[in-house]
């Protein structure tokens, strides 16, 4: 998420991100229903092995993962929505292979999967100004999902039914970390599917005005972040490193989304940003930050727009073997280079990942899948 309008204060100025509109062909057209989308995956199940069972951190790491995961339980939250201010309950289930990643519209009255589930997936998304918003053929839409769907990629959490009673996710702290704390808590379950995964082949771009965004071969999953906001407070700010489930807990997931005051007030003027506030934001005024206890880390905002872009990009609905190279980017531009690379098909193949050894800390080898 970007509170207000901080990708916007990014030097290059915000029409471009306002007039943002999602033309480009999808790799394949979007599902009528929950089903087909389904059957688009790889939905075969192979029981569960127990020989598989081992604690989380070992388990995770052994696979980082070769198998498809779903959740080791069931995890409740809630907490408030950005924008309507009000209390968002949500309760995670483990979910079957070849599932994927659905949100289901609890509050909505009808038992029609068509209209209360979306499907997590770059084609679904239908606004990305502040937030990934996802909406299904029914049009009915969730906002916000790029923190928890941040968490959920980092722990290779494939599968998942996330039932919410609200039309966003709660933001929280603003930051990944209370999924973190749930997703380590809980701990993946391997399944049998064997995992797949995204290769890139060949760089895809694309660019709005100063805004860059490269999806680039690389052997694992790696960002690489730049930011240059028109404010002291912020600046500068580049961050580049290969993530993984440790990586993403130790380092990311605590950052916190950002915004500035002026911003946060007129969109409370409008009826916006209910629940904004100092316990779900670091919020900057002029040249100070108005958090008590300032900030996470020196560079907490170029982290928190890598953890949106781990999010966004889990949209793919596989891991990425690849890196992604991100110039004043965010949210749309995220959005943008998935379709892009989706749209042409010769710039990625879709491999099996495979063990090479009891001891491999990542899979370090993938062969083509058929
Ligand atoms: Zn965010």
């Amino acid at each position: 998420m970007e509170l207000v309008s901080a990708e916007a204060t990014q030097a290059q100025g915000s029409a471009s991100d306002r007039a943002f509109s999602f033309v480009s062909a999808p790799a394949f057209p979007a599902p009528a229903s929950i089903r087909e989308a389904h059957s688009l995956f790889d939905a075969d199940i192979i029981p569960f092995d127990p020989r598989d069972a081992k604690s989380h951190r070992e388990g995770a790491a052994l696979a980082n993962a070769c198998r498809e995961q779903t959740l080791g339980g069931v995890v409740a939250l809630e907490g408030v929505g950005l924008h309507t201010g009000e209390i968002v309950h949500m309760t995670l289930r483990p979910a079957a292979a070849g599932h994927g990643i659905v949100f289901r519209r609890t509050d909505l009255d009808t038992s029609a999967p068509d209209v209360t589930d979306i499907l997590a997936r770059y084609d679904m998304v239908s606004d990305a100004t502040m937030c990934t918003r996802i909406s299904n053929a029914a049009g009915t839409e969730l906002n916000t999902i790029e923190h928890i769907m941040a968490a959920l990629s980092a722990f290779s959490i494939d599968n998942a039914l996330i039932e919410i009673d609200g039309p966003e996710v709660p933001v929280m702290d603003g930051s990944s970390s209370e999924f973190v704390a749930a997703f380590t808590k809980t701990g993946a379950r391997q399944q049998g599917a064997e995992r797949k995964a995204l290769r890139i082949l060949k760089s895809v771009v694309v660019e709005e005005g100063l805004k860059r965004s490269e999806l680039c071969p690389a052997d694992q999953f790696r960002i690489e972040f730049e930011i240059d906001f028109d404010s002291p407070v912020i600046g500068r700010q580049v961050f580049a490193a290969d993530i993984d489930e440790a990586f993403f807990a130790d380092e990311l997931g605590d950052a916190r989304t950002f915004g500035f005051l002026k911003d946060l007030e007129l969109m409370k003027s409008l009826g916006l940003a209910r629940g904004g506030s100092l316990d779900n934001a670091v919020v900057i005024s002029d040249d100070e930050i108005l958090n008590e206890d300032g900030l996470r880390f020196d560079d907490e905002f170029v982290r928190h727009k890598v953890l949106d872009a781990v999010g966004d990009l889990a949209l793919a609905g596989l891991p990425i073997l690849g890196c992604l190279k991100t110039v004043r980017g965010g949210h749309a531009m995220n959005n943008l280079v998935l379709r892009a690379l989706f749209a042409d098909p010769s710039s990625y193949e879709i491999v099996t990942l495979r063990e090479e050894g009891a001891s491999v800390a990542r899979p370090s080898l993938a062969i083509p899948a058929e």
